[in-house]
């Protein structure tokens, strides 16, 4: 034996180097291009720009520059604005609970030196001189004094050049550009009034110039929202809510165009969506989305901001009353446009007459505010959402709202061993009833079935789209006129990035340049007429599912086509497509539940028919 092989290990906790701790800190801010932009862009606007240009090279991989005209640093602080918690923002903790400006931890600069080669470019209004700096790995590699325009110029290089690991882990250069994109949008629709442009590989792909909030809307979601915007406009003293909501027309199949800002920060928030979907109850079909830009804004201390730095989420202070005027603001503004028909209560005079409202909240006037008047008409029989004094009760409805129904059991059996062969169908004379356009009754030997249609449909196509592939495409029904069309930017850069499984499943689309698309034929489900309507309607279900990372995006799409042509309910069938569809599906691997776990049919057996009865 060697004894050198034998180390002495005695202590063993080391120092990390300031590069790798930086680094490991950095991931935690800078997790792919598109944040940087976030974080670069908030920058541009906290520095009181107006006009921000991005500027970006390969979906942000080899570059992102943001050109400001904003009040630039002085010498000093460019150099201190790269080192970790350097902010100009914030001077005392109290300070952290009246963020006014989009920034305030100090670490974005530092995120983004240790992670990437950085060039800074800025001067003051007062300077003749301005400031130039290269960083790279977070060490400064030239400071210079160097002529400049004012306001700061950021370049961000080569992201993760020193981390390969994390290079490789960033997705195609479609999906990257869509998450810049995403972020441009909601800075540039927060700010309306600064002027804001967007270039890709020196294409420029948005100029945004200043202008109303609305105007800004309708440069950013289209045109199609002119004329179909309703303004929202409550002021209190507790919290200011205003913004537009789409007429109900504008309603999409998936949650598409559903911006909510507080304090002009960008939020993701299913609670207060949920206000939003309510006060449009009954106006929209179901199963169908409301649009909408929604600013929220209060007293900073009413919220808390400081949670992880990339997360779209904020406390509120009380949920329940921003809850309460989300939903009663918007259902005002729909009534004055006429789109709601009558309104069950005057918003304004009420809600200012509130303790909560302009008091001091304690918990004192949290319990008054729950016994007012106002807070009693909003659990009135036309509101949706029920303020009750149970604390866990209120969420029970919310909760309702997004859980998918579990398989159902009956005979104590569980459903995935319920699979029945069809044979044992066809060997009773099977009789086939449609009942309400929506069930098929059947029975079998062993007693009887009730099959839900839409669902049965979308399994046996499920099936069906699932066995095609690259090499054994499914059949696909010609266009006698191809059908050219044009897409929203992300819609397009999203369908680009879609292109290939698109095709797997029996679309022939081709790129046509500026966003715009031609179809020469479809899978032989969806019928002519339908083939525009149908793509688009695949693309906003796709979005739907986007951030589940479960699925590939062929298993999405395959899901997603499967749903949208599955025959619906409340659609008359013959015998003939009744009997068709169940020889279908019971021809399928998993006849008895859809792709998402909902049954497909329920089986009624004679013994269990017989116990109900007594007769067991
Ligand atoms: P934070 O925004 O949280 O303060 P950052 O790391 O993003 O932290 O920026 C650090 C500081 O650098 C800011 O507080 C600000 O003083 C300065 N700074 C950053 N970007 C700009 C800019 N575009 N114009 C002027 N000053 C800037
Ligand atoms: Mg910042």
């Amino acid at each position: 034996m060697n004894p050198f092989n034998k180390i002495v290990v005695t202590d063993i906790i080391e120092l990390l180097p300031d590069s790798i701790a930086n680094q490991i800190a950095a991931g935690e801010v800078i997790q792919r291009p598109a944040s940087a932009v976030k974080e670069l862009l908030e920058n541009a606007v906290d520095a009181g720009a107006t006009e921000i240009k991005l500027l970006i090279v390969d979906a942000g991989k080899s570059l992102v520059s943001v050109i400001d005209n904003g009040k630039g640093m002085s010498e000093t602080d460019a150099r201190m604005a790269f080192e970790r918690h350097a902010t100009s923002k914030i001077k005392k903790i109290d300070d952290l609970f009246s963020i006014k400006t989009m920034g305030f931890r100090g670490e974005a600069l530092a995120s983004i030196a240790a992670v990437a080669q950085v060039e800074l470019k800025t001067k003051r209004e007062k300077d003749e001189l301005g400031t130039c700096i290269e960083i790279e790995n977070s060490v400064v590699k030239n400071q210079e004094p160097c002529a400049t325009s004012i306001g700061t110029t950021i370049s961000m290089k080569n992201l993760f050049f020193n981390v390969p690991a994390r290079r490789n882990f960033l997705k195609s250069n479609a999906s990257e550009m869509k998450h810049i994109i995403d972020e441009f949008i909601r800075v540039a629709m927060s700010f309306p009034e600064i002027v804001f442009t967007l270039s890709s590989n020196g294409q420029q792909i948005y100029y945004l110039e200043a202008g109303s909030l609305k105007q800004r809307i309708i440069q950013i979601l289209g045109n199609n929202y002119n004329a179909k915007l309703v303004s929202v406009n409550e002021q209190t003293d507790y919290l200011n809510i205003y913004g537009f909501v789409g007429k109900p027309e504008t309603a999409k199949k998936t949650r598409g165009d559903q911006y909510f800002f507080v304090n002009n920060r960008f939020i993701k928030s299913a609670y207060l969506n949920h206000a939003v979907n309510t006060a449009f109850e009954n106006m929209l079909a179901k199963d169908s989305f409301p649009s909408y830009v929604l600013f929220i804004d209060l007293d900073p201390s009413q919220i808390d901001i400081n949670v992880h730095p990339t997360k779209q989420e904020i406390k509120f202070e009380d949920e329940k009353i921003v809850y309460a005027f989300v939903q009663a603001a918007i259902k005002h503004a729909l009534a004055q446009f006429s789109i709601a028909p009558s309104l069950d209560f005057t918003l304004n005079a009420d809600i200012q007459n509130l303790d909560a409202v302009h008091k001091p909240f304690t918990t004192e006037h949290k319990q008054q505010a729950t016994a007012s008047n106002l807070f009693k008409t909003f659990t009135g029989k036309h509101q949706a959402h029920k303020i009750e004094p149970n604390e866990k009760s209120e969420l029970k409805h919310w909760k309702d709202f997004f859980t998918t129904r579990p398989i159902v059991e009956i005979n104590n059996e569980p459903e995935v061993e319920q699979k029945i062969q069809y044979n044992q169908l066809q060997n009773v004379e099977s009789l086939f009833i449609q009942l309400h356009k929506t069930y098929i009754l059947t029975t079998n030997q062993a007693g009887f079935l009730l099959v839900h249609q839409q669902h049965a449909h979308e399994r046996v196509l499920y099936e069906k789209y699932s066995a095609y592939s690259h090499n054994k495409q499914i059949a696909t029904q010609k266009n006698l006129f191809p059908i050219t069309f044009e897409l929203a930017t992300p819609d397009a850069i999203l369908l680009e990035d879609l292109m290939p499984e698109i095709i797997t499943i029996g679309y022939q689309i081709e790129p046509f340049g500026n966003n715009t698309f031609i179809i020469q034929g479809t899978p032989a489900d969806v019928g002519t007429g339908n083939e525009k309507h149908s793509l688009e309607l695949l693309l906003e279900q796709f979005k739907h599912f986007s951030s589940d990372i479960k699925y590939s995006k062929r298993e999405k799409l395959v899901r997603c086509i499967s749903r949208q042509q599955a025959i619906k309910a409340g659609t008359t069938l013959s015998i003939t497509e009744m009997q068709n569809l169940l020889e279908s599906l019971f021809q399928c691997t998993t006849p008895n539940v859809t792709p998402t776990g909902n049954p497909t049919y329920i089986e009624f057996k004679e013994d269990y028919l017989d116990r109900m009865f007594g007769k067991m």
